[in-house]
């Protein structure tokens, strides 16, 4: 039954990853995986990450199954992340979290409740986006198109071309935004240019679908919600993918959330029990242990305030990578501006190499991008980044 079976494409980023592992130069660099490194060039365990656990293992809590909408706890601490612990949204119970397999299963099971809802809708992704997202919403049966974002000329958001897309989508038309850290360009749209396009997706009609994977790496948890305070206020009803990969460092354990915001408490319940019904064929119910933990640092105090400390570490850890390559390959005599990296958020920036360059970069010097110029500005550190900066340097020339 395999005979005629033929080979997938290699998935690019996992690709890179594999051709990284097997290169022997000590001197390789790996910068095309989205994971935070510290400046020891190691996944970080964060304190209170750590500090949980040692609790959640000296409890020794069984093993049972958890609800299909996993853990009640997890739940309402992600809808307070998100929307603050006064929202009204939570107060009159129009929420409604699940926990899901990560970011990435948070996305899916929410794409694949909207097939059910929405059979013929389009879902429009930034162009360009992470990945995956087009892959996902065309898994769950979806024809996925683009809307204008990226502008290569001035390294920001192409704002009008979005907005003009945003104004032609048909109704309902499910649109897709990365709430805070774009991947991969690193380029957000401001508080004002959110609003602008609230007011469009409610004028069209729309069903936005926002992709939270880096709260807390541009600004800080509050400050990373602007999107989700506009679209909370708005009135609308929209769905919310978080992940915790990043932020709590737990990329294994795939602790993420769907929220969705309905109408009324009661809309919110008929919703809830759809979800849990394409949850149940799934995967059944989510694990215990990284949503467990998540839970438990949210919702003590002092372990709160250390994993904020953590996270604004990682951030400013991640700034002064930013400014350390721009100042390096000023020195290198490099004559192109880079100091658009300063203006990017996030774990990632878009260079501008090109895919020559990226390759040059790997082939010469072992240093790993993606192809199209994307890289992870989260893994240099102060041993790794001036070879870097030579690599980069030396294939500018
Ligand atoms: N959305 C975006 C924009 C991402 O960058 C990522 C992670 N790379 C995800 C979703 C998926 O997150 P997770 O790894 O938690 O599945």
């Amino acid at each position: 039954i395999f005979a005629a079976v033929e080979m997938a494409p290699r998935d690019p980023i996992l690709g890179l990853n594999e051709a990284f592992n097997a290169d022997t130069r000590t001197t390789k660099v790996n910068l095309g995986v989205g994971v935070y490194f510290t400046d020891e060039g190691k996944i970080p365990l964060l304190g209170a990450v750590k500090a949980a656990e040692k609790a959640r293992l000296e409890a020794a809590p069984a093993r049972g199954y958890q609800p299909i909408e996993g853990l009640a706890a997890y739940n309402n601490a992600v809808a307070t992340l998100l929307f603050g612990k006064d929202s009204a949204l939570i107060t009159n119970n129009q929420t409604l979290t699940i926990e899901a397999l990560g970011g990435t299963g948070a996305l899916k099971v929410g794409a694949d409740y909207l097939k059910r809802l929405l059979p013929n809708a389009t879902v429009y992704i930034s162009d360009p986006s992470w990945e995956n997202h087009r892959a996902l919403f065309e898994s769950a049966g979806f024809p996925v198109s683009n809307y204008a974002y990226y502008d290569a000329a001035t390294r920001g958001v192409n704002f009008e071309g979005m907005l003009a897309d945003l104004r032609t989508m048909p109704a309902q038309s499910i649109v897709v935004l990365h709430a805070c850290c774009h991947n991969p360009t690193g380029a957000d749209i401001t508080a004002d240019q959110w609003k602008q396009v609230v007011t469009a997706i409610k004028e069209r009609n729309l069903i936005a679908f926002l992709d939270m994977a880096y709260q807390g790496f541009a600004d800080g948890i509050k400050e990373d919600a602007v999107a989700l305070d506009l679209f909370a206020a708005s009135g609308l009803q929209f769905l919310v993918s978080s992940s915790f990969s990043k932020s709590f460092s737990l990329y294994g354990e795939r602790v993420g959330a769907l929220t969705i915001v309905a109408a009324s408490k009661d809309e919110a319940s008929r919703v809830l029990s759809q979800v849990k019904r394409v949850v149940r064929t799934n995967y059944s119910n989510p694990p215990t242990h990284g949503g467990a933990v998540v839970a438990a640092v949210l919702s003590s105090p002092e372990l709160r305030q250390q994993w904020e400390d953590e996270l604004a570490g990682m951030r400013v850890r991640i700034r002064e990578m930013r400014s350390a390559i721009v100042e390096k390959l000023a020195a290198r005599g490099v004559k192109q501006d880079f100091s658009f990296v300063l203006k990017q958020r996030g774990m990632f920036s878009y260079t501008g190499l090109t895919a020559e360059q990226v390759e040059r970069m790997k082939t010469e010097f072992g240093v790993y991008a993606v192809s199209t110029g994307r890289i992870c500005v989260a893994a240099l550190n102060t041993k790794n980044i001036d070879y870097v900066a030579d690599a980069i340097a030396a294939v500018l020339k």
